[in-house]
């Protein structure tokens, strides 16, 4: 079975993470699918994203990283994807995801979405979360691998100098140039 995991990933955080191995583990293949979307001001770019992921996963072996536009069902049919892997939260999370996910069943008959429950420690856990720690200084490396962890704060240093600086692994961190356009 080959699933897309479709999403903003604005960045990848290791609540997908958890959602990505899990998926892994019962497909033949996951196709993680940044959606590039027009309407939305990210805080990295669409290839920053990709990057970002594809270093996240590189030891998973059936794991692919990709971007698209468009719906979803579209690009999952281009793949040749019976499954689109989505992770629930919470309540909050389910009525968007069901609304989601029913109005793909009109669109194709023979896409299955599944849902993945969470994992415990990750229920609360979003990108918006982690950025607006970032945003005042606070720690993000128990939500983000390391690499994504430096990343945002170099983005915030850029608007918030003090707090970001406050952060020990700043002055560490090098530039990711290299990182974010392998
Ligand atoms: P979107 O902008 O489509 O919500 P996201 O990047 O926020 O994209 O999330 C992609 C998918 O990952 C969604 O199904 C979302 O519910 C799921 N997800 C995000 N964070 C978590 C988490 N901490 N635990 C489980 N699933 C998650």
């Amino acid at each position: 079975m080959i699933a897309i995991y479709p999403g903003s990933f604005d960045p990848i955080t290791f609540g997908h993470l958890d959602i990505i191995k899990r998926g892994a583990h019962f497909c033949d293949r996951v196709i993680v699918a940044v959606l590039r979307n027009p309407n939305k001001t990210p805080l990295f770019t669409v290839e920053e994203r990709l990057a970002q992921i594809r270093l996240t996963t590189r030891h998973l072996p059936n794991v692919e990283v990709d971007s698209f536009e468009g719906l979803t069902v579209t690009y999952a049919q281009r793949q040749g994807a019976t499954a689109l892997l989505r992770g629930l939260r919470a309540v909050s999370d389910f009525e968007m995801e069901l609304q989601m996910a029913h109005t793909n069943k009109t669109l194709s008959t023979q896409l299955e979405t599944v849902f993945l429950a969470t994992s415990n420690e990750y229920s609360f856990l979003s990108s918006s979360v982690v950025k607006e720690i970032a945003r005042f200084g606070g720690p993000i490396d128990h939500l983000v691998p390391k690499h994504v962890a430096e990343s945002i704060y170099r983005c915030y240093a850029k608007t918030h100098p003090v707090s970001a600086l406050t952060e020990p692994t700043l002055a560490e961190a090098e530039p990711p140039t290299r990182m974010l356009h392998e």
